[in-house]
């Protein structure tokens, strides 16, 4: 950063000025005017500490005001990258917002100036960006309320007996424009906001209800489901227990829901074997997802007294072709073994795979050779 030293009545930037840098005041004192009618009006006093400037670098517009040094002052010139590579890594929501502040103030500051107000001036890009994604989210939040998310089910088969021991509840939104639109898509924008937590509470109520309507219909054996839950989700304060609680007040049969925990971001390892701790005192099973893909870090794992390991369908897909993948699947299902978990396989596509998964003695196979997921009422026929 570069130390500017400015005397008293030295004027920093004139209004229309091109922006170049912002700057830090470090002492001193600089006051922003701009002119009405030909007469000086004074906007603010800027004191050490104060950032001047940044405005114009933001938008990359012209200067709206002139600053001129009140006493002898010392700054800190600010490049422009310092603030856009900060803004790029941003959430594209609070870019939109600062964006659509700026723009606010400006029409106020060419009111005041008596200058002609440019409306409608066009959005751009990161706005549009931004605004799409607040749109979504109010839609989704409207989704929940309006009965658009809805929940398939996937069979899980259990391999020795070849018969469904239970289903995956995957969510799904059926968005009014866009059709149904993938939970790897919406779960994540859910997550950036406490919009997750009524989101989980629906799949596990839509899923504890699903299990009561199996077991009515006679569903033999009778049916586990497994809901998913992010890491990230579980990091909302109260989240799982209140989960639980709704499981709990649902009084279904021990064991028949389950908890995935896929691992979407790094694990908080404590938080998790806190959360297991919870599900296992309520008579809830949990798995760990997509094993192998994410962040279950092995030196971790130890630790964490889940039921079930699920191996990604990334292993499965290429198990039959390379005999490395092969031997990693069958190393996998041997550790879990070895720690007293069940095995979950995903992504089984084919007979071979499923014969595959029978040699290798899993317990359970999922994929669209059993089953896609689907409805409540296609799978009660
Ligand atoms: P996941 O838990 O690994 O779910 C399995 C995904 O693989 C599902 O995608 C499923 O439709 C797909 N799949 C299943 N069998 C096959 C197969 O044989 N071949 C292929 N190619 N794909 C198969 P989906 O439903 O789009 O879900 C994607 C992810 O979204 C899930 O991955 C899960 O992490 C997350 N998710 C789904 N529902 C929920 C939820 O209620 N809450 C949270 N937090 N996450 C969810
Ligand atoms: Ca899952
Ligand atoms: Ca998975």
């Amino acid at each position: 950063m570069e130390r500017i030293i400015l005397h008293k009545d030295q004027v920093l930037f004139t209004e229309g000025d091109a922006p170049t840098v912002a700057y830090l005041i470090e002492s001193g004192e600089i006051e922003i005017t701009t002119s009405r009618a030909g007469e000086r009006l004074v906007l603010s006093t800027l004191i050490s500490g104060d950032l001047l400037g940044e405005m114009a670098v933001i938008d990359d517009a012209p200067r709206t005001a002139t600053a001129i040094a009140l006493s002898d002052c010392v700054l800190f010139q600010i490049d422009r990258t310092q603030i856009s590579e900060r803004l790029a890594g941003t959430d594209p929501i609070i870019r939109a917002l600062l964006e659509g502040q700026l723009k606010r103030y400006r029409g106020a500051l060419a009111a005041m100036q008596g200058k002609e107000i440019h409306k409608n001036d066009t959005d751009t890009a990161s706005e549009k960006l931004g605004i799409g994604k607040i749109r979504l989210e109010s839609q989704l939040r409207e989704a929940l309320n309006t009965g658009g998310l809805d929940v398939r089910y996937q069979p899980l088969l259990h391999v020795q007996s070849n018969k469904v021991a239970g289903y995956e509840a995957l969510v799904r939104w059926n968005h009014p424009e866009r059709g149904p639109i993938s939970p790897v898509e919406f779960v994540a924008l859910a997550e950036e906001t406490s919009l997750i937590v009524p989101v989980g509470e629906y799949v596990f109520d839509t899923a504890c209800a699903a299990v009561k309507t199996f077991i009515e219909h006679g569903a033999d054996p009778k049916p586990f489901i497994a809901v998913n839950v992010s890491a990230r989700q579980l990091s909302h304060p109260g989240l799982i227990e209140r989960i639980v609680a709704r499981v709990d007040a649902a009084g279904l049969p021990k064991g028949s829901l389950k908890v995935e925990i896929t691992e979407s971001q790094a694990l908080n390892y404590e938080m998790v074997e806190k959360v297991i701790s919870l599900c296992h005192n309520h008579g809830i099973k949990v798995a760990l997802d997509d094993f192998g893909t994410g962040y279950s870090h092995l030196t971790h794992l130890h630790k964490l007294a889940f039921d079930t390991m699920k191996v990604d369908q990334a292993f499965t897909r290429s198990m039959l072709e390379h005999p490395r993948s092969m031997a990693m699947v069958k190393a996998i299902v041997a550790m879990a073994k070895a720690i007293d978990a069940d095995i979950v396989v995903e992504g089984i596509e084919t007979e071979a795979m499923l014969q595959a998964l029978r040699d290798l003695g899993c317990d359970y196979a999922q994929g669209y050779l059993i089953g896609k997921p689907q409805t409540l009422e296609e799978l009660l026929g």
